[in-house]
């Protein structure tokens, strides 16, 4: 289920505050009654009732879609009661129930979530657009299922709680191929399938769901191909002194932070860290571990610029000018083929796990 504690909340104002201004141009655009519908997936596409279906109510204000794919997968559990009730009736009741709680309770424009996963294994759209989005393949649908990514990450619901109590199997199949169709729609790698613990303070998707994340991605990876191994993150803290750190550096100031780039974890670098988690939903304890991480790496690729571009130069010893240009690429791509990964010159969570070290 999406936070409700205000550290958490999703960023749903300042995104709002998006659609009056020009960045709409060249970031999202508005949604009126456009066909999104162009490219289908190559794998087979799960059944998924849209919300006309089940009987949505209209978005409280529009929403706002990005002309760029989603990059990531992140898995959680509704922590409402386990149902036995497996019918389509109930899904729909329970689509329904969700997005009447993000409205009316949180506040929200729509349902937090893409994707509702009942436990007798219907899927149904959760957030308006979302499955004209996915079966574009270019377009996302921007979000409020995990604060500090929902405008990068799928969100996927799961009906139930999962603490102690195994995930059923019909569930996890129609998980599966609802996973595998996403990652072939937005040419998503099976490692960037996450839980919503790896980003924010909360205990979702439950332990026993959240166990099965490593089986998950393997068992994506076995139906549309790629690499199923999850990335992991070193633990960094207070008075640490190295390459590491200076990478955490030039991520926190990519997101904001002003930080000297000296490799030294000090009473600044501990200040902007628990500032970053602070603003991003995490556990703030001012240590840079598995959120702080996932958090802070950003996709970059050729045409990017800033500090998360001067870290991935610094490491690979070009030039630190901060643009990502042809000899940065060219450098990532042998990077990249030298540590058997694949040579496609973009910076994602793989290669920026390998570039931490
Ligand atoms: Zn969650």
């Amino acid at each position: 289920m999406s936070e409700r504690r205000p550290g958490a909340a999703p960023n749903e104002t300042t995104r709002r505050a998006l659609l009056g201004g020009t960045l709409l141009g060249t970031t999202g655009l508005l949604l009126g009654g456009t066909a999104l519908a162009r490219t289908p997936p190559t794998t087979r596409e799960p059944d998924i009732a849209s919300t006309d279906a089940w009987g949505a109510r209209p978005p409280r204000n529009e929403l706002v879609l990005l002309s760029r794919p989603a990059r990531k997968i992140i898995v959680h559990h509704t922590a409402t009661p386990n149902s036995t009730d497996h019918s389509r009736a109930h899904a729909f009741e329970l689509a329904r129930s969700i997005q009447d709680h993000h409205m009316d309770h949180n506040g929200w424009t729509d349902t937090g979530q893409h994707f509702t996963l009942s436990r007798g294994g219907h899927i149904t759209e959760g957030r308006h657009h979302s499955l004209a989005a996915f079966r574009d393949g270019g377009r996302h649908v921007v979000s409020a299922h995990t604060s500090g990514q929902n405008r990068l990450a799928v969100g996927i619901e799961n009906e139930g709680t999962y603490d102690n109590v195994a995930f059923p199997s019909t569930q996890y199949d129609e998980l599966v191929g609802l996973c595998s169709a996403l990652c072939t729609a937005y040419a998503i790698e099976p490692y960037e399938i996450y839980g919503h613990r790896d980003f924010n303070a909360t205990g979702c998707p439950g332990d026993r769901l959240y166990a099965l994340l490593g089986q998950l991605r393997t068992d994506v990876a076995a139906s549309v191909g790629g690499d199923p191994t999850g990335v992991s993150w070193p633990l960094l803290r207070s008075g640490d002194e190295d390459e590491r750190v200076r990478v955490l550096q030039y991520l926190l100031n990519e997101h904001g932070a002003t930080l000297t780039t000296d490799g030294i974890y000090g009473p600044a670098t501990e200040g902007a860290v628990r500032d970053f988690q602070r603003s991003t939903g995490a556990i703030v304890d001012g240590l840079a571990g598995n959120q702080t991480w996932n958090q802070a790496v950003r996709e970059r690729t050729y045409g990017d610029s800033g500090p998360a571009v001067r870290a991935v130069q610094h490491r690979l010893g070009t030039t630190v000018d901060g643009v990502f240009g042809p000899v940065t690429e060219s450098a990532v791509r042998t990077f990249q083929s030298e540590r058997g990964l694949r040579g496609n010159g973009v910076v994602d969570a793989r290669t920026w796990d390998e570039l931490v070290g």
